[in-house]
């Protein structure tokens, strides 16, 4: 006799749930699925974030490659206007009135910026203002300048036709020889004439004036009657009339240079003896 089965005993259910898969083959799928995953991060197709799994915005397009476009050449440097040089002028001098860039400020007299043509064929460089140049405040007006006067006519020009200018526009105390910092401080000032001058020729007067524009350690008797570039122009190195008036034998190298002057500018000098004598 079969047995029966108890009332209250519910029949065996066959379970709906599927079948539980191996654990390995769920790894491999879990395995599979961040390969995946980690593959559309990289393509940027996707973003991981703690609260799942975002499709990414779509990647910006690519910038189009710029060809480089060359900078619009400098216009090349013209002649400066008459007015625009003599502002330029105006302003160094008033700046040099004002300035206090080194201590020669404190025992001058007056400044002393240099004076001239503001379109000169020559600008003729010195040193640093004198006894007189510091009670007048113009450049060359000494012992010195008066035989400076004599050489820029004995080359047929007029002192008013060319431009007189110092390195330093300050005088030193005792017309002692300018400090190294001194004319550091003041070498702008000369700069900023010569580049509103634009002389055809710049005449150095003695070592300090020479050095000052052509650094060198050759001395003023070796680079004098020789030519030099400074920012584009032409310089031509010779001695300082102070030392002229107190070794007048030099005279004859000196009108030497300014005749080599002369003929770079295309002129001949009158045709008398040099005034530098
Ligand atoms: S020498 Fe030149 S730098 Fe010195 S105070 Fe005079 S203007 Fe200024």
């Amino acid at each position: 006799m079969p047995m029966s089965r108890p009332a209250s005993t519910p029949p065996p259910r066959e379970s709906l749930a599927a079948p539980a898969a191996p654990a390995a083959q769920v790894q491999a799928l879990l395995r599979d699925l961040t390969a995946y995953l980690r593959s559309l991060q990289e393509d940027g197709l996707v973003t991981v974030e703690s609260s799942g799994v975002r499709r990414a915005a779509p990647a910006a397009p690519a910038p189009k490659p710029v060809r480089p476009v060359a900078p619009p050449p400098a216009p090349a440097p013209g002649p400066v206007a008459a007015g625009d040089t003599e502002a330029a002028l105006r302003q160094v001098a008033a700046e040099a009135a004002a300035c206090t860039r080194c201590g020669l400020h404190r025992t001058r007299t007056r400044p002393v910026p240099g004076q001239g043509a503001p379109h000169p064929d020559i600008l003729f460089v010195g040193e640093a203002p004198g006894e007189d140049e510091d009670r007048e405040g113009l450049a060359f007006v000494g012992a010195a300048g008066q035989l400076l006067t004599k050489m820029i006519e004995a080359m047929g020009y007029r002192r008013e036709e060319v431009f007189i200018a110092n390195v330093l526009k300050c005088r030193p105390p005792g017309n002692r020889t300018p400090a190294p910092d001194e004319m550091t401080a003041c070498l702008p000032f000369l700069r900023r004439q010569i580049a509103a001058l634009r002389p055809k020729a710049i005449v150095a007067l003695g070592s300090v004036a020479t050095h000052a524009l052509v650094p060198s350690d050759a001395t003023i008797s070796r680079m004098r009657g020789h030519w030099y570039p400074f920012e584009g122009l032409a310089l031509m190195p010779t001695f300082h009339p102070a030392y002229l008036l107190r070794n007048p034998s030099a005279k004859r190298e000196a009108w030497a240079d300014l005749q080599a002057v002369l003929q770079k500018l295309g002129r001949t000098p009158p045709s008398r003896p040099a005034a530098a004598g």
